[in-house]
């Protein structure tokens, strides 16, 4: 990446290579292994993973390979993982950890993440545990499930701790009850999702904010899809072919650069070499005519804009009737809806002493307008 500095300083003074290479897989249809040993090659020191994608095997033989060839040495690359929600209760949180480390062949990772705000119950093996279709959550509170970070943390065996998919009411409710302030929150992040209050709030509590599915996650099987709506076609975007084609760069260029220039680490997944260089180059290109522009998706027509509840990964639909969240009074905090929330302001919270919910903000849920894919038209551009 050709920009002066490669990397953020994180809430604990660690620091965190702003592009990483994101490896989930639906289904698994390609190997691992090359794309990672491709991403180091290709100057990545960054590679997300998750207990739940079942590829750290061979993430974990990808970089053993490299640290023996003498590539990469253990503190050159910031390896992320993530707490599965079959795994939320105290006893068995350092056994997830310990799975994904062995698996690694790694004795620290750099950042640990609680994957959901939602635990599920656990059975056996099983990563989405259902009873007549629906997935089984259990009761868990994830600020108990942060503590079991935080004790991870402690003893060494990683050195910071974070979220992914929680929204401002949770943060709120973590930083007020917990000795740690969580370091990262990673999110669905795009121009299509911009989340701007989620992002306002990091930013003004120093929690850093990781992008996933910069570019809508258009490897995703069409029953992971949601018809018109869905950020799918994001690269497909006229505004963004438009910005490509000005400043001599690829759409998934442009969309990373998006958060680059927020310095905001994102992590597109590519198995495919050219596609894993192509994505390191997202500064502006010498044979460019102008400046590359600031890009304002809130001041640009392109659309559709999606409410954080929207986000793919965090619906009822994939993950049956959601968890409950004391911050809510014991409600759903998978999906939350206007109604639901204000219900859960009036009723309270579930016993707990909760300093946030006096001011759970309702407008949170909001839904942005939505505009019809014919307001995207190639004459409107993102504007500095
Ligand atoms: P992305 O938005 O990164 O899109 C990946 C798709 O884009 C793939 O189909 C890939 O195809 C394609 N692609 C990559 N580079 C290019 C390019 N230069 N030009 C054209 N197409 C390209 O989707 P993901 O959902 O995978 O998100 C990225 C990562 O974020 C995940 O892999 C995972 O690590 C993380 N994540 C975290 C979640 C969480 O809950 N915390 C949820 C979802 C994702 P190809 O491989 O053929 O290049």
């Amino acid at each position: 990446m050709e920009q002066q500095d490669k990397h953020i300083q994180l809430n604990d003074g660690n620091r965190m290579p702003l592009l990483g290479l994101g490896t989930w897989k639906a289904f698994q249809q390609a190997p691992v292994q090359p794309a990672v040993e491709a991403a180091i090659a290709a100057g990545y020191r960054h590679i997300d993973t998750a207990f739940s994608y079942r590829n750290e095997v061979e993430i974990g033989k990808a970089l053993r390979s490299k640290m023996e060839q003498g590539i990469i040495r253990r503190e050159d690359v910031f390896i992320v993982s993530k707490l599965w929600c079959t795994h939320f209760d105290p006893e068995d949180i350092p056994v997830c950890l310990n799975r994904s480390l062995q698996d690694l062949q790694l004795d620290y990772l750099d950042l640990y993440l609680i994957h959901f705000p939602v635990g599920f119950k656990k059975s056996g093996d099983d990563l989405f545990p259902r009873k007549d279709g629906k997935i089984v959550t259990s009761d868990t509170d994830y600020v108990d499930v942060w503590r079991g970070l935080e004790a991870l943390q402690a003893a060494g065996r990683v050195k910071s701790i974070g979220v992914s998919n929680f929204s401002v009411l949770q943060l709120e409710r973590l930083l007020a009850l917990c000795r740690v302030p969580p370091a990262v929150n990673q999110v669905e992040l795009h121009p299509y999702m911009v989340q701007k209050d989620l992002v306002e709030f990091c930013r003004s509590r120093n929690i850093a904010l990781t992008a996933y599915s910069p570019f809508g996650s258009p490897g995703r099987p069409s029953e992971l899809k949601r018809g018109e709506a869905d950020p799918h076609k994001l690269l497909q975007d006229p505004v963004v072919a438009d910005i490509a084609g000005k400043h001599h760069r690829s759409p998934a260029q442009v969309l990373l650069r998006f958060h680059v220039q927020q310095r905001i680490p994102v992590i597109p997944k590519s198995d495919k070499p050219h596609h894993i260089l192509e994505n390191t180059k997202v500064g502006p290109n010498r044979t460019s005519p102008e400046p590359f522009p600031q890009i304002v998706p809130e001041r640009s027509r392109l659309g559709p804009k999606l409410p954080a509840r929207d986000s793919f990964w965090c619906q009822e639909r994939r993950h049956g009737t959601g968890g409950r969240d004391p911050s809510l009074g014991g409600l759903t905090c998978l999906r939350f809806s206007p109604t639901r929330l204000r219900r859960a302001r009036l009723s309270g919270s579930s016993g707990k002493t909760d300093p946030v919910l006096p001011e759970l903000p309702v407008v949170l849920t909001q839904r942005e307008p939505r505009r019809s894919s014919t307001s995207t038209s190639a004459k409107t551009t993102w504007t500095p």
